[in-house]
């Protein structure tokens, strides 16, 4: 039995119109395979409503609660679409995270699946040609409502598809495809073909939030080939697959961009060991994810440490370092929230050289400050003030000659 997993975003099942769009491309599928697994996100702007919802109603919203709210978005979404499919004369129904059941740990608001009952989603194929799926969901071993983190319903949709052994995952959004940066910011952003699994992993978590993260990973990991593709065009999309030796001729593939950085600097530590496990430590037992470091040289038997965090992160993490400091006797602790990163990506990267001088020469050239240098073997990531990033985008991507052209 073939099954095509085909994941819709919330611009694609906005309004009724919108749907009756995700319906042509449902029965479109249909002709292409046996069965249709439609994973489906909140209505634009709903999760954003709920969440607003949450901290109206509470200082700290509990994270189950805020959860089991916040997931209702899709409850929303599926139901109204299967009523269109019926209405259609189409076999469908609804499922939520708990029918299937999709599992996942207790991290809630970004929880991890641990199992999907494939066996199960089987069994409702034998009634149903199309199974509408929420999204972003998953539940407890004990039954409670968890969300994967926002953009997450396209980690439900790589897992069912790798769940099921679909031969492909088709992700419908509201651009034609993975683009060389963000097509929203840079009108000379071009559509490409097929893209690595690396290069749009690094790509997902330098910013672009195209596809979530840990949707790349899962279809890396069970080789799920994913189409990404507009709900509202024919356009075949982009192929994110493995890499192959035309991918490495090219430098750079893509440039990213991320402004929900913080920079935090703890000034002046005593420059012995155990400073940076310190530091960093109690940041990782509260569950901060910690992105660019950069420790100075010593100077007097001191060092500083910087590094950033996500920007709603900061209050927890500035906490945190006050008490830090008080130990270890750092000077002060400063931040910045003013801050961005731009990076530039690309398997070739790992054959050439000369990648990163150019990015600086490039930026230098604008007068851009660096504030912070990162790099992978795929990858070069740059810090600079948030006032520059889309200027800093628009420049490496010229650099890297990834403009649209007519030939
Ligand atoms: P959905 O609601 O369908 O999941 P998202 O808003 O999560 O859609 O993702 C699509 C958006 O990702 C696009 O509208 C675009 O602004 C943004 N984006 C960022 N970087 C890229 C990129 N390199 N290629 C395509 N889109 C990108
Ligand atoms: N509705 C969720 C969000 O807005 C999940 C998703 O759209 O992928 O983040
Ligand atoms: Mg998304």
């Amino acid at each position: 039995m073939k099954i095509l997993v085909q994941k819709f975003g919330g611009t694609s099942v906005a309004t009724r119109d919108a749907m009756q769009k995700v319906l042509n491309k449902v029965t479109d599928g249909l002709k292409r395979s046996d069965k249709v697994i439609a994973v489906l996100s909140a209505r634009a702007g709903e999760t954003n409503k709920l969440l607003a919802l949450a901290d109206e109603w509470s200082m700290t919203p509990d994270s189950a609660e805020c959860d089991a709210l916040v997931s209702t978005g899709e409850q929303v979404s599926i139901t109204l679409f299967t009523m269109l499919l019926k209405d259609a004369g189409i076999r469908a129904r609804s499922l939520l995270s708990w029918q299937i059941p999709i599992k996942t740990d207790s991290d809630f608001g970004r929880a991890r699946i641990r199992s999907i009952d494939s066996g199960n989603l089987r069994s409702y194929l034998e009634s149903y040609d199309v199974l509408v799926i929420a999204g972003f969901q998953g539940c407890t071993e004990d039954k409670r409502i968890t969300t994967l983190g926002r953009g997450g319903s396209d980690t439900s949709a790589v897992a069912i598809a790798a769940v099921l052994d679909s031969a492909e995952c088709e992700i419908y959004t509201d651009v034609d495809g993975v683009y060389t940066t963000d097509p929203n910011i840079c009108s000379s952003a071009r559509k490409m073909d097929r893209v690595a699994y690396d290069e749009m992993l690094e790509m997902a978590s330098m910013g672009a939030k195209v596809l979530h993260i840990r949707s790349v990973e899962f279809a890396k990991k069970y080789k799920v080939p994913v189409r990404v593709r507009s709900t509202f065009s024919d356009d075949p999309g982009t192929l994110v697959t493995q890499e192959d030796s035309s991918m490495e001729a090219v430098l750079v593939s893509g440039i990213a961009y991320d402004k929900d950085q913080a920079r935090v600097t703890l000034r002046a530590l005593p420059d012995v060991p155990g400073t940076a496990a310190a530091v960093f430590g109690p940041l990782s037992e509260k569950g901060i994810l910690v992105d660019m470091i950069v420790q100075n040289t010593s100077n007097d038997g001191h060092t500083d440490i910087t590094f950033t965090v996500s920007r709603k992160e900061l209050p927890q993490t500035l906490e945190l370092m006050h008490t830090i400091a008080d130990k270890t006797g750092a000077a002060e602790i400063l931040h910045d929230v003013n801050v961005a990163k731009v990076s530039a990506i690309g398997v070739g990267m790992r054959n050439h050289s000369g990648v990163a001088a150019r990015a600086f020469a490039a930026l230098t050239q604008e007068g851009i400050n660096i504030l912070m240098i990162s790099t992978s073997e795929i990858k070069i990531t740059i810090l600079i003030q948030e006032k520059y990033v889309e200027l800093a985008v628009r420049i490496l991507h010229d650099t890297f000659g990834l403009d649209w052209s007519i030939d």
